[in-house]
């Protein structure tokens, strides 16, 4: 028989924080935390399992689920010495979501479960404050009614709202019993009037509808796209927590908090977090009242008037702090706790591993490392590849003016300048249009994500560091400002209005996460410092990985950059790149447009000394690292002059009329260029332009050698290659040029002449191929497409479809796909190590950045990846993490 119900509290528990794929990251931590004998609310967790069951069902209960909870929740009572429908001595539950990975803000949570006309009774009595309980049980129905029964919490919100100003009050916590009693009726009177039939009284009947609603917020919209842009599968379905209600808001004796147990936005050992007295659960993450600091430095540090914890409840403050400590000793990781106080006495509700922004990430990483707590090893491990992009943007300069029209929290780090949007429509939109924006809204909800995802940066005016904007923000890395109350947002008039300043729509701000400004403009940034914290990672990242990580660039800047974040030489120089500017592309085009070999050559002779030059630069950029240049691979349709002005400028250049120049081009025309007259194949046909590439390699290498005294060993390589023949037709071509040049230059260059490995023949062929080819570099981009025969031009407007459709789980062009183009990998590589012993194995595609993909690449066993310069210090992590886990 499969247990579905795992039960907690008293000092034991019967999971383990090991069992979170069974329990859910909650349920099992609830359980550990138990376990230790920390005051843990008793309860339960019904498993994920469960809730699997209960989809494949057509969402029926497994057998013997109801026996189990009515066990465990007597269990619960036994403990409490309380009753669940007792109308004397109820007890409350809360019934919360918790799978597998946390989903913030994805899940719906009922507080107060168990309490109806007659048991609210028994609360107020047995409470002694009649005004709690009425609260309690209209906030209960407010929820349960929102959640379970689908009335919009609107509703609720309009009555409360009327019922206020007809009494004449501001707060809700002006409202007396009996105003709440009939707050109460009308809440009633609504439900009815929607659904046709009156609130559950019935405990039973409302914790199973509570049970079910936690059960379906797994398949609700916002989960299904949680799930979707985090690769979280939908076979892990969630657990439900049921525990003994404790009340933060019982009083001024109680209160109810979030924490951290290290700064979660710098990294700062400090125990980090908020609190609201005579608050319930909710009410601090929901930011409608502004919390109070827990600790006195804290609220030294941010000015505040509002008393801290250490302040107000010194003794559930020293119990909080020795938890807190021990809570991290134990996980060894940053915690990210929920606490409730409730008439001085504390109670731990949560205890899971934050998240942390990258800086914070690293830091804690490289602090813990040294605290002995964790190894280097482990150090290297906590921090997420993708996530170091955060630390790569830039900041605004501390030289710069700056406007400032109003200051909030510093939620999430760095600095994002863009045109104000009121909506996460309009942010999605004009990020289509190309355009960078602001998301401005006075709070989020997770109905944003998509337009917090098209955002540069996140401004709310309402809210906390824990608030949903800031953990969100912080989630996907991007900048962002919550809780700036000085400024005021009209979404009506579509204004910002900000002391002095009103700000339109379209207008352009600034906001820097980093100190929580908002700037008026556009301002200057810096790009940002790779030493301390960032070092110390990326050097024993270095000690840890196998595979060396190189850089694809052709312009000194980008070579400069990428050997800046630590490349170890260059993977791919795509020649045809460096003839896009200036009066390179009319050479370029003249070349191409050439329609005998003699005009081809005297374009080519006009892009020789440039190609030589870039090419000697980019050698001395390397000083002696290796330097893969690949041969003209120009998709013809990206070269071809399209304007009248072009045509015209390339005709003139190569004396010949307009008109006949555009014939020339419409020959030219392909359907297919992608599948074209590229690569390899533009070599076959005009061997002279391959002959001037590596002219000018060589001529290049002999130059820069002789310049810096050390050797460079150029690895020419030949893309697009499907037929052996075609390799060893090119490589003969460049072998008689090297001959050449190192008889003029007297100088002996040593070279290699690889190929690309990019087409599925190839891979297929690669045994016959290495014969020739003294390295294989994967491109991977060009692999994808072939092998999906997916245009990668055409591929975003269907694929997204796909995606939603659950027909692909990632887009293959940024996510290698192992069955299929890894499985083409993996047989290229076997074939090529059995044909030439110790072959170079590199990859080059957009995939080599890729943190999945590298992980593939580490169990192939290719020598190097390489990318562009921005991700080579995650492709140095990500390297590092794969070879510790291999
Ligand atoms: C590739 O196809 O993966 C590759 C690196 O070449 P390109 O993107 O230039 O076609
Ligand atoms: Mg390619």
């Amino acid at each position: 028989m499969t247990k579905w119900v795992y039960s907690f509290g008293d000092g034991k528990a019967e999971g383990r924080a090991g069992d979170r794929n069974l329990l859910g990251g909650k349920g099992a931590n609830l359980a550990e935390m138990s376990s230790l004998g920390l005051p843990v609310p008793p309860g339960f967790t019904i498993t994920t399992e469960a809730c699997n069951t209960y989809f494949e069902k057509e969402e029926k209960y497994p057998e013997g689920l109801k026996d189990e909870v009515e066990k465990a929740l007597a269990e619960v009572g036994r403990i409490v010495g309380r009753k669940f429908g007792d109308r004397q001595n109820s007890l409350l539950v809360s019934v919360r979501s918790g799978a597998r990975a946390s989903m913030p803000g994805m899940m719906d949570t009922v507080l107060n479960l168990g309490l109806n006309d007659e048991t609210v009774k028994a609360l107020a009595e047995e409470s002694g404050d009649e005004r709690f309980a009425y609260d309690s049980y209209r906030r209960f129905i407010q929820m349960y009614s929102d959640v379970v029964l689908g009335v919009d919490h609107g509703n609720f919100e309009e009555i409360l709202e009327d019922e206020k100003a007809k009494l004449g009050h501001d707060l809700d916590t002006e409202l007396t019993a009996a105003e709440w009693r009939a707050v109460i009726d009308l809440y009633k009177a609504k439900v009815k009037e929607e659904l046709g039939e009156p609130f559950p009284q019935e405990p039973q009947a409302q914790l199973w509808g509570a049970i079910g609603a936690v059960f379906s917020s797994w398949m609700n919209q916002r989960a299904i796209t949680y799930r979707r842009l985090h690769d979280i599968p939908e076979s892990w379905g969630t657990a439900v927590n049921v525990q003994a209600m404790v009340f933060g808001n019982l009083g001024d004796d109680s209160a109810t908090g979030v924490a951290f147990t290290r700064n979660p936005s710098t990294g700062d050992n400090q125990l980090y977090g908020e609190f609201l007295v005579n608050a319930q659960g909710e009410d601090v993450v929901a930011g409608i009242r502004t919390p109070q600091n827990i600790t006195e430095a804290a609220r030294q540090a941010a000015g505040s008037d509002k008393p801290s914890l250490e302040k107000v409840m010194p003794d559930a403050f020293a119990s909080f702090v020795d938890i807190s400590s021990r809570l991290e000793s134990h996980y060894r990781d940053m915690q990210d706790l929920e606490f409730t106080i409730e008439r001085g006495k504390l109670w731990m509700l949560q205890t899971r591993n934050g998240k942390r922004t990258a800086r914070a990430a690293m830091k804690i990483a490289v602090d813990m490392a040294a605290e002995g707590l964790i190894s280097k090893e482990e150090a290297v491990q906590r921090v997420e590849p993708a996530s170091l992009d955060q630390l790569l943007h830039p900041t605004i300069d501390p030289d710069a003016k700056r406007d400032v029209i109003g200051i909030g929290l510093p939620a999430s780090p760095g600095a994002a300048t863009g045109e104000i949007v009121f909506s996460s429509e309009a942010a999605e939109e004009a990020k289509k249009a190309g355009r960078k924006v602001i998301l401005v809204r006075v709070e989020t909800s997770p109905e944003d994500i998509h337009g917090m995802h098209a955002a540069e940066g996140i401004l709310t005016t309402r809210g906390g560091m824990t608030s949903h904007a800031a953990v969100v923000a912080r989630g996907m890395g991007k900048p962002c400002v919550s809780g700036a109350g000085s400024l005021r947002v009209d979404y009506r008039k579509g204004e910002l209005i900000a002391a002095g300043a009103t700000l339109k729509a379209g207008d352009l701000i600034t906001i820097d996460g980093g100190n929580g400004q908002v700037l008026k403009g556009e301002v200057a940034m810096l790009q940002p410092e790779l030493s301390g914290d960032f070092a110390a990672i990326m050097e024993w990242a270095d000690q840890i990985r196998r595979m060396k990580v190189r850089t694809n660039a052709e312009t000194p800047a980008d070579a400069r950059t990428a050997r800046s974040f630590g490349a170890e030489g260059i993977g791919l120089c795509r020649t045809e790149h460096m003839f896009f500017e200036g009066d390179r592309i009319v050479a370029m085009r003249e070349m191409i447009l050439a329609d005998t070999e003699e005009g081809r050559r005297a374009a080519l002779a006009k892009l020789l000394p440039m190609q030589r030059s870039d090419f000697v630069e980019l050698f001395e950029i390397m000083a002696g690292l290796p330097v893969t240049i690949r041969l003209l691979d120009p998709p013809l349709h990206e070269f071809l002059p399209k304007t009248e002005e072009e045509i015209a400028e390339v005709a003139k250049a190569m004396g010949v009329s307009a008109d006949k120049l555009r014939q020339r081009t419409e020959a030219l025309h392909e359907f297919n260029p992608m599948l074209g007259h590229r690569g390899c194949r533009l070599a076959v046909s005009y061997p002279e332009i391959a002959e001037m590439q590596a002219q000018a390699i060589f001529e290049a290498a002999a130059e820069a050698a002789r310049k810096t005294g050390s050797p460079v060993v150029p690895e020419v390589m030949v893309p697009l290659v499907g037929i052996v023949k075609e390799l060893e037709y090119v490589k003969q071509r460049i072998d008689d040029v090297a001959k050449k040049v190192m008889e003029k230059s007297g100088r002996k260059i040593d070279y290699l002449v690889g190929t690309m490995i990019e087409l599925p023949r190839a891979a297929l062929r690669a045994d016959a191929i290495a014969k020739d080819a003294e390295f294989f570099s994967f491109g991977t981009n060009d692999l994808t497409q072939t092998t999906f025969g997916i245009s990668r031009d055409d591929a975003a407007s269907f694929l997204e479809v796909y995606r939603k459709k659950d027909i692909i789980a990632q887009d293959p062009f940024v996510s290698l796909d192992v069955e299929g183009v890894g499985e083409l990998v993996r047989i290229a590589a076997e074939k090529g190590r059995a044909a030439r012993k110790g072959i170079k194995l590199g990859i080059c595609g957009e995939h080599g950045g890729d943190p999945s993909s590298i992980r593939f690449c580490e169990e192939v066993g290719l020598d190097y990846v390489s990318c562009s310069p921005f991700r080579v210090p995650i492709a140095r992590l990500a390297a590092a993490q794969a070879a510790a886990r291999s």
